[in-house]
């Protein structure tokens, strides 16, 4: 099986530690595998790296990454737009998970606002199969409902509306602000 790099906070205040993890061999129904083409740093990093939050490590770091789909699972044919999805898309995604069942969920159609709630790259420990929660990776993991988002090659006409063909710098930026999108 294929290994990916990633660099690993082990340790605050600590130099990130390159390790490898397998790639998974199955995908659960929803879930996606991205191969990382970029991923920001965002003040939020520097914190979590300094131990200034509240979380457990070991995690990768990286909440605002852009990518292209290296595998497809079942039930996730088309990001939130409507858009169909395919192998080699460049997509984006929230920076967080949510359950889809509770209130804010299914109700109110808050998803930040759920109980359930889990970012990338800072609240997902990465000791545990499938390890890849973060940007700062060769690969990363999407869960079910990470409502990933369709962005066209440069060049090429998009139809998508909210993000017409951004650069992976400028869609990287907004990754952290996503949930707001979609919860708008
Ligand atoms: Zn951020
Ligand atoms: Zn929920």
């Amino acid at each position: 099986m294929p290994n990916a790099k990633a660099s690993v906070l082990e340790q605050f205040n600590a130099p990130l530690r390159c390790t490898e993890f397998p790639l998974p061999d199955k995908l659960e129904t929803g879930a996606a595998l991205v191969r990382t083409e970029m991923a920001g740093i965002c003040g939020t990093d520097v914190h979590l790296w300094k131990g200034q939050l509240p979380i457990s490590l070991p995690i990768i770091l990286g909440h605002e990454t852009v990518g292209c789909i290296q595998q497809l699972a079942e039930g996730i044919e088309r990001d939130w737009t409507g858009h169909p999805l395919k192998i080699g898309d460049r997509v984006t995604w929230t920076s967080t998970t949510s359950c889809g069942e509770c209130y804010y969920c299914k109700v109110k159609r808050q998803p930040t606002r759920c109980p359930e709630r889990r970012a990338y790259g800072i609240g997902q420990r990465c000791d545990h199969p499938p390890h890849l929660f973060g940007g700062y990776a060769e690969f990363h993991y999407l869960r079910p409902r990470s409502s990933p988002q369709f962005m066209a090659s440069n060049g090429s006409a998009s139809k998508v509306r909210q993000m017409p063909r951004l650069t992976n710098e400028q869609a990287s930026c907004r990754f952290c602000h996503l949930c707001g999108v979609t919860a708008s």
